[in-house]
């Protein structure tokens, strides 16, 4: 009897996964016609399970932005789809909250303006927005730096407020894109530290771009190896290393992994 309960509730939970869901198929998008076409995406399958970190590696024109987009619904599949909780993306949709590299902050409004502005669309009161955007700023360790504007923020707090941002507006699902390449390597560890705490409270699913194979390493479940012209998926590394994985300590599961991920980026150049 408990036998097929149990069966009963694994059959459930892969027809109803949880939320943030991510299912791509079949999906090429092409640029441009004739002669200056580019095939940035082709025929490419991706399941993500909800509550997942996933990266996504490869060299650069190789397509990355172009699936993040896909999913973000900034960019339209030329072929295939791309579903979010089991719904088709046509178009830029409140599940999904990205983060790019650039911050994409108002440098008018202070990081607690910048948070309180993305919560408009929720018919919140202004006294619920400055509570919700406090406490996304205090998740992000900016408490103090609330009223500050972005010129007065280095990079790192930039990118906080930038991510504080994403997180009141809690989205099921995170679309990173390189948004730690413009960071110098100590700040980038201490990101990657907040980022981990983050997702293991908050168990969002994640899928994050990089070209950087121990960013990849250090954060992700599965890495996705992409090669270009044609822009395409190939190969699913799964990373089962401890969580938190700090970088003065590099096991040798972790080791091993990076040389594996350096082998396919180097076949690919
Ligand atoms: P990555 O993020 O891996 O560097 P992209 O997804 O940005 O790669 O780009 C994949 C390919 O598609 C590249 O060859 C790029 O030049 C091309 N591309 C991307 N966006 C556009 C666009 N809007 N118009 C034309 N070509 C594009
Ligand atoms: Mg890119």
């Amino acid at each position: 009897m408990n036998q097929i309960a149990t069966t009963q509730h694994q059959t459930d939970l892969s027809a109803h996964p949880g939320k943030g869901w991510v299912r791509i198929s079949g999906l090429s998008v092409v640029f441009g016609e004739g002669a200056t076409q580019t095939i940035a995406l082709t025929a490419t399958d991706l399941e993500l399970q909800a509550g997942t970190f996933t990266a996504l590696i490869g060299p650069s024109g190789c397509g990355k932005s172009t699936l993040l987009n896909a999913v973000a619904g900034f960019t339209a599949p030329t072929e295939g789809s791309v579903q979010v909780d089991g719904r088709n993306v046509n178009g830029a949709h409140p599940s999904v909250g990205v983060i790019f590299q650039n911050f994409a902050l108002f440098p008018w409004f202070t990081a607690r303006g910048n948070v309180e502005f993305a919560l408009k669309r929720f018919g919140l009161s202004k006294n619920e927005r400055r509570e919700r955007a406090m406490e996304a700023l205090g998740e992000v360790g900016l408490s103090d730096h609330a009223t500050k504007f972005p010129g007065q923020l280095s990079g790192g707090m930039k990118q906080r407020v930038a991510i504080a941002r994403t997180l009141a507006a809690d989205p099921d699902v995170l679309l990173m894109d390189e948004p730690f390449g413009a960071l110098d390597a100590q700040t980038r560890l201490r990101m990657h530290e907040l980022l981990t705490g983050i997702w293991m409270r908050r168990r969002k699913t994640v899928l994050f771009v990089t070209h950087d194979v121990d960013e990849a390493l250090r954060l992700a479940d599965v890495v996705y190896v992409m090669a270009s012209a044609p822009g395409r998926i190939i190969e699913k590394v799964s990373v089962d290393l401890e969580r938190p994985r700090p970088v003065d300590r590099m096991s040798e599961g972790f080791l091993t992994l990076r040389s594996t991920l350096l082998g396919l980026l180097r076949h690919e150049d």
